[in-house]
């Protein structure tokens, strides 16, 4: 089934591939009991992990412990290869704030195998998008936000995206010489530290600060 982003002018835009950043700040890095890698570290979800605002994150029986992860996402709006950094604001199309849901029981233990993060990143729901801001709205430039996520009205995250080891520029530009940036794209770019563990019948809320903001509900997913 097709998906699509909505932008806050009313525009919408077909979702392509998800890509997320690990380890881009460094406390949840600390937090994480690991540092800053060397080179990004990219992982992928697929479409179906999408979910929308107003939404619902269903939490699979295969897991004891998923976690929240506010993140800024960035929306790419043309195809690109190989781009530059100082070109890269030319590919974004808008912003968004994304929770980057993750099996952390399933991925300390792929972590440890050294297998890849598939399932525990991946997973159906594991991507919640709030509606996206236009670039257009910064005069060209790549701003920073303030990112906040609460689970029943506590506040558990709470950052500035200055704090990004790897600048949106610079991310960009990496993942387009990797796998190249198709229109529709999302990157998320990475959590801060206060990173936690959502349950059944929790209200998520994440906001970019006085730009946009998403709510999610958390419903127990019984695979039988
Ligand atoms: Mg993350």
């Amino acid at each position: 089934m097709k998906k699509y982003l909505h932008f806050t002018d009313g525009r919408k835009l077909e979702l392509s591939n998800i890509y997320a950043v690990a380890s881009n700040y460094r406390k949840h890095a600390e937090e994480m009991g690991t540092s800053i890698p060397e080179a990004p570290v990219i992982f992928l979800k697929p479409t179906s992990a999408f979910v929308s605002n107003g939404g619902t994150i269903l939490l699979p029986n295969f897991s004891n412990e998923v976690h929240h992860e506010v993140e800024l996402v960035i929306v790419i709006g043309k195809d690109g290869v190989n781009i530059s950094e100082n070109e890269a604001r030319h590919f974004i199309a808008g912003y968004a704030v994304g929770i980057d849901v993750t099996l952390r029981d399933l991925q300390a233990k792929a972590k440890k195998e050294g297998k890849p993060w598939g399932i525990a990143k991946g997973f159906y729901t594991s991507a919640p998008i709030s509606d996206v801001i236009p670039a257009e709205q910064f005069d060209g430039e790549i701003p920073y936000f303030d990112l906040l996520l609460k689970v029943n009205d506590e506040i558990r995250q709470k950052a500035s995206t200055k704090l990004m080891e790897r600048s949106v520029a610079q991310l960009v530009s990496f993942i387009s010489k990797v796998f190249s940036l198709n229109e529709g794209d999302c990157i998320f770019t990475g959590t801060p530290e206060g990173v936690g563990k959502i349950l059944p019948g929790d209200k998520i809320y994440a906001e970019l600060s006085g730009y946009v903001s998403l709510t999610c509900n958390v419903e127990k997913y019984d695979l039988g």
